[in-house]
């Protein structure tokens, strides 16, 4: 299978940013810009955002998302959100290991697969992020450890399951800070995590798996990294937030 035949997906994370009416108005000016998408539109809100975006969504083509969940189905977890409750609202994808949780909130290699599990398990869709910091760029590491990253992320996720999980290759040094990879280091990293996937469920599964490419992605940037053979569509923050530029990144990956 070649990149044409793939998904090609365009994800939102606002993070913590917008009110549910602040949510519900941006959508409604998205919408008819993002309309005649010819690849995934999804936008990754707060939490208490969700069912304003959830009904302001409807019956277009933007599907809405999480930026993380726990991986119990219940129980004493104080402030945490379950896979079940999100599937309930009827969202659709949950974004799992962003760096920021990584960074700020203890994230590790084993809960994110832990989350990945019950994403997957409750039927959603998981949008798995993996990346490099700075330092271990610098030291040469970057190719091993996104493959580990995305070894441990997926480990006892059955192959079936495998059709709901996308993995966004987020170089740590490149998100919110308007440095980007270049487009051949996002192709390259893509492809790695490609054979990673190839390696452990088969050629034809990673060939079909939807890899994105996020870091500072914006209106100016967007073609030439999605032009890339490995290169699925973007995790996009800042540019998300802004209306045009977020529908420009849209086109560039329709085709
Ligand atoms: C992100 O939050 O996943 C991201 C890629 O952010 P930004 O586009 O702002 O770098």
């Amino acid at each position: 299978m070649n990149k044409a035949k793939r998904a090609a997906v365009i994800a939102g994370n606002w993070k913590m940013n917008k009110t549910p009416s602040e949510t519900a108005a941006l959508i409604e000016e998205m919408k008819p810009l993002v309309a005649d998408a010819d690849c995934g539109v999804v936008l990754c809100v707060p939490f208490v955002d969700l069912p304003a975006a959830l009904d302001a969504a409807k019956g277009s083509n933007i599907k809405i998302g999480a930026q993380n969940c726990h991986f119990k189905e219940s129980g004493a977890y104080t402030g945490e959100i379950s896979a079940a409750m999100l599937c309930e609202l009827g969202v659709e994808y949950v974004i799992i290991g962003h760096s920021e949780r990584r960074t700020y909130f203890g994230e590790t290699d084993e809960t994110v697969n832990l989350r990945t599990r019950a994403v997957l398990d409750a039927g959603l869709t998981a949008i798995v992020c993996v990346g490099e910091s700075l330092t271990q760029r610098e030291q040469g590491v970057t190719a091993e450890l996104v493959a580990l990253q995305t070894k441990i992320a997926l480990r006892d996720v059955p192959a079936e399951q495998l059709s709901r999980v996308i993995i966004a290759y987020e170089p740590v040094w490149a998100i919110g800070t308007g440095k980007t990879a270049t487009a051949a280091q996002a192709n390259e990293v893509n492809a790695v995590i490609r054979a990673t996937v190839a390696s452990l469920y088969g050629d034809a599964a990673a060939e079909a798996l939807t890899v994105q490419y996020g870091g500072s992605m914006n209106a100016g940037n967007a073609a030439e990294l999605l032009d890339q053979p490995d290169v699925d569509g973007g995790l996009i923050g800042g540019a998300s937030l802004k209306a045009a530029d977020f529908a420009t990144i849209v086109r560039a990956a329709s085709r």
